[in-house]
């Protein structure tokens, strides 16, 4: 199977998705976004109001925001993938409970296995911790780590989620200069 249907599949996978209660609630599953040949791939947390309601990725303030980030990094929105840790909005944008974030997690492991990013931008501490459980996002932010896995080396680079930057001028200060790296990827 081509990686065109293997993704197809998943992104059924995920708009058939009923393993959990945020399914129930949601309007549209949001799978993600953007080329199966990306090298860069945005993951953050979990669909809001704007995202419920068209189905696409970070279309709300906080995508406004990360579209802005991500043109001064010197990339285009189109020709990145963008997706979250969990793929159906949780009820008044509450925080993904620790069950709904493994049962999810599946799906994005697959999306990350069909298009092998070189770089994984991590928004934020939900993002975060899924690869670096245990572990804090303020001693990492504006930085690169490699993981070693099983299928090889991945590399990640950490930011705060563009959420934070709208509700903290320090912290939009932090986020844009931490983007402004991403220039050299
Ligand atoms: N915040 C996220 O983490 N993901 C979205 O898709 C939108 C807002």
């Amino acid at each position: 199977m081509d990686k065109k249907k293997k993704l197809g599949k998943i992104n059924q996978g995920i708009k058939n998705c009923r393993k959990c209660f945020l399914s129930r609630g949601a309007v549209f599953a949001v799978p993600g976004e953007g080329p199966i040949g990306s090298k860069i791939m945005f993951v953050g947390e979990a669909p809001g109001r704007e995202e419920d309601l068209t189905g696409r990725p970070f279309v709300g303030r906080s995508g406004k925001f990360l579209t802005k980030l991500i043109k001064a990094a010197g990339l285009k929105r189109e020709k990145v993938f963008i997706t979250s840790v969990i793929k159906h909005r949780p009820p008044k944008n509450r925080k993904p409970k620790k069950e709904e974030i493994s049962i999810c997690f599946p799906y994005l492991e697959n999306q990350i296995k069909i298009i092998k990013p070189k770089t994984i931008v991590l928004l934020g501490q939900t993002a975060f911790s899924v690869f670096f459980p245990g572990k804090k996002l303020k001693d990492f932010r504006g930085k690169c780590i490699t993981l070693r896995q099983a299928q090889g080396k991945q590399e990640f680079f950490v930011v705060y989620h563009p959420a934070a930057g709208i509700r903290f001028k320090k912290m939009k200060k932090i986020i844009e200069k931490d983007f402004r790296k991403l220039k050299g990827f």
